[in-house]
């Protein structure tokens, strides 16, 4: 399986599309969903969306299993929150398109989602802890939303130019 390369800051441009839903669960999405798999792997990071890697389609891939244990892959193609907690926790969040950067993000506790399965049937999935983070951190990159929009504007700016000066700098 060919690993894709992922698209980082200072490209805002592309993390910045709105990702389409896809019509249905074919093999062209399997295949795309085992290449973001195992690139995610290979970062390594906990979840991906297929726009990180130049692909505007609503599709992620999480797994949240650590070092050493079996692999537990969620494959999710056109997630919708349906339900948000009113209740809200803070998590320090990183991002694979913003590489050594992470800052504490808050976020409504739990969520439940509406998606696609890899057979393409309807699920549903109640999300708590890290895997509610992680599902609304990756929902939002299918909106064109990074996790810096959620700290302050000043925090923003900095980490936004640090990745700029380093392109100029010709070290990305
Ligand atoms: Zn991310």
């Amino acid at each position: 399986m060919p690993q894709i390369p992922i698209i980082t800051l200072p490209d805002e441009k592309t993390l910045r599309e709105v990702s389409r839903p896809v019509a249905q669960v074919d093999a062209g999405v399997r295949r795309l969903w085992d290449d973001m798999l195992e690139t995610m792997y290979r970062a390594p990071g906990i979840g991906l969306a297929a726009i990180q890697v130049g692909v505007p389609q609503r599709l992620l891939v999480i797994d949240l299993s650590k070092d050493g244990e079996e692999k537990k892959p969620l494959f999710v193609a056109n997630p919708e929150i349906v339900w948000s907690s009113p209740a809200q926790s803070d998590y320090e969040e990183g991002c694979l398109s913003i590489p050594e950067y992470y800052e504490m993000v808050t976020r409504p506790s739990e969520i439940r989602i509406r998606y696609r399965d890899r057979q393409g049937e309807p699920m549903e999935l109640h999300a708590t802890g890290l895997m509610s983070t992680c599902l609304q951190h990756e929902i939002d990159h299918l909106n064109g939303v990074l996790f810096i929009d959620h700290i302050s504007r000043l925090k923003r700016e900095r980490v936004l130019k640090k990745f700029q000066k380093a392109q100029k700098l010709g070290k990305l």
